[in-house]
């Protein structure tokens, strides 16, 4: 044998050696760290389509290993757990995945599972590392959600509708779905720029979200519409939480809206419920839609049910009002006389006798328009002027100090 040959063969066998010795100590690396496969780990999480041979295969692995369900979430989460709390904790996942599968209508993944359950439930996520998690979250998410709000985006809201509608035909529930859209948001967006346009339909967004229940689903429908299904609600119970909804929307605070008609961003709601309404999901969408416009057509911040009914917004008529005013600070309980001149949901011209200057701080009391209530508004005086033979005239602008100030005086009709 030459001695070339011979090296030549040497390191043959030098390579199989090392390589055997590799896969040896993956392997022990493998039981120490206790990893499971991919494959063994969908098994274990899938019940439903579990074969006899995958039944095999588990449970040749639950009987090879006594940690089994330790090594099971080490592989998921990088966490090692004792035998009893790895258990348990699966037996947990396993329920999560299965609540979150229906909650969305599609299987969820136990990735995407532990990823939820271990941050939202569990509060504990910087210590985990979903293994491999992250990329499927963001995929499956980034399907289903709108960039700019984060609601459900618009296809989402489709599938979601038709399904929803499916099951309620089938259990013979009512659904009940809003179509919502901002009132004068073009010119919102004219007066604000658009960067200020999106941050306030963020903002609604997250208003609508937090005021519907739980399992509302809430979608951006396009623009600056949404949308909300609503299962297993009747019109009444929809029409309430369609008031809530615009109720919510006129109290919160956005940026410079005191530019837009009523110097309030407020939205307009229009709803229709299956099965009464109509029994498919075009029917319905395009029932909502008629509704919206009757809500628009009525004058906005409504909402619409049917095209001939709507809750209105009581208007107060501003020709009905009195005006009363006091100077800034405690209310000592006097009023001093005012004739009002001119009254909008942004501010006043009062006739007083001793008028404060301009830059002074000032309370006017409303009346005769409020459901027979005073409604004390505080104001600034931005200017003064003389009037022959009638008492000085004094333009304020008004500085509501809570929601329903707001809310009372953007009613205020001018006519
Ligand atoms: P209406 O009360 O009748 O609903 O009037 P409107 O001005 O709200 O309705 P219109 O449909 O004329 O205008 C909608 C505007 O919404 C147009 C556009 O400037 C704005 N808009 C739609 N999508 C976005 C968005 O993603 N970001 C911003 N900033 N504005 C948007
Ligand atoms: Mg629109
Ligand atoms: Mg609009």
């Amino acid at each position: 044998m030459s001695k070339k040959r011979k090296t030549g063969q040497d390191a043959e066998r030098q390579r199989l050696l090392a390589a055997e010795a590799a896969a040896e100590v993956t392997e022990i690396l493998r039981e120490e760290r206790g990893e499971v496969t991919d494959e063994l780990i969908e098994i274990a999480a899938r019940d439903a389509e579990r074969t006899p041979e995958k039944q095999e295969l588990l449970d040749r692995e639950r009987a090879k290993r006594d940690s089994f369900y330790s090594d099971l979430l080490f592989s998921l989460t990088n966490i090692r757990y004792a035998e009893h709390e790895a258990r348990l904790l699966w037996v947990n996942l396993l329920a999560h995945k299965t609540e979150m599968s229906d909650r969305l209508g599609r299987n969820v993944g136990v990735r995407v599972a532990a990823l939820d359950y271990f941050k939202n439930i569990v509060g504990m996520l910087d210590e985990v590392r979903i293994v491999g998690g992250a990329d499927f979250i963001e995929t499956e998410l980034l399907a289903v959600t709108d960039g700019l709000t984060g609601l459900f985006n618009h296809r989402y809201f489709q599938d979601r509708l038709e399904r929803t509608l499916v099951r309620a035909a089938e259990t013979r529930q009512p659904v009940s779905l809003l179509m919502i859209d901002i009132d004068y948001f073009k010119q919102y967006n004219d007066l604000n720029g658009h960067i200020a346009g999106d941050v306030a339909l963020r903002e609604m967004a997250a208003i609508l979200r937090r005021s519907v229940k739980r399992d509302d689903v809430v979608a951006r429908y396009g623009g600056e519409e949404f949308a909300v299904v609503m299962a297993s609600t009747g019109r009444e119970a929809a029409r309430g939480a369609a008031e809530r909804l615009r109720t919510e929307a006129e109290k919160a605070e956005f940026p410079n809206e005191q530019v837009l008609p009523g110097g309030n961003l407020t939205i307009s709601v229009g709803l229709a419920t299956f099965p009464d309404d109509a029994a498919d999901r075009a029917g319905l969408i395009e029932r909502a839609d008629a509704a919206l416009y009757s809500a628009k057509h009525g004058g906005r911040n409504r909402v619409c049910w049917r095209p001939e009914e709507c809750r209105t917004v009581e208007r107060v008529n501003a020709t009905d009002l009195r005006a009363a005013w006091r100077p800034a600070g405690p209310d000592d309980g006097v009023l001093l006389p005012a004739r009002l001149r001119d009254v909008s949901s942004r501010g006043a011209a009062l006739g007083v006798e001793n008028p404060p200057p301009p830059g002074s701080r000032l309370v006017v009391a409303l009346t005769g328009g409020f459901r027979g209530k005073r409604l004390d508004v505080p104001a600034l005086v931005i200017w003064c002027q003389e009037v022959p033979g009638s008492w000085p005239l004094v333009g304020v602008v008004f500085e509501p100090d809570g929601p329903e100030v707001r809310a009372e005086l953007a009613r205020l009709t001018v006519r």
